[in-house]
């Protein structure tokens, strides 16, 4: 009822990757997430499932970025 008068108080739930973020909102936990066109769009299971594969390659390669890092020192 309160983010129908109001609307919706979103705050970063997640950091997917470095555009892509999730989003809940503080009164209702509604969620959302930006899509590759930084669009905010409703999180449905869909995207919590390509946000889930985007997460995992973002990591593998910030930690071949570390690992590369640390070869060339
Ligand atoms: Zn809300």
């Amino acid at each position: 009822m309160y983010c129908s008068l109001f609307g919706h108080d979103f705050q970063i739930s997640k950091k997917v990757t470095q555009h892509v973020r999730e989003f809940k909102c503080t009164h209702c936990n509604a969620q959302m997430t930006t899509n590759g066109q930084g669009k905010l769009i409703p999180l449905t299971p869909k995207f919590q499932e390509i946000n889930a594969v985007l997460e995992q390659i973002n990591k593998k390669r910030l930690k071949r970025k570390s690992e590369l890092g640390d070869f060339s020192i």
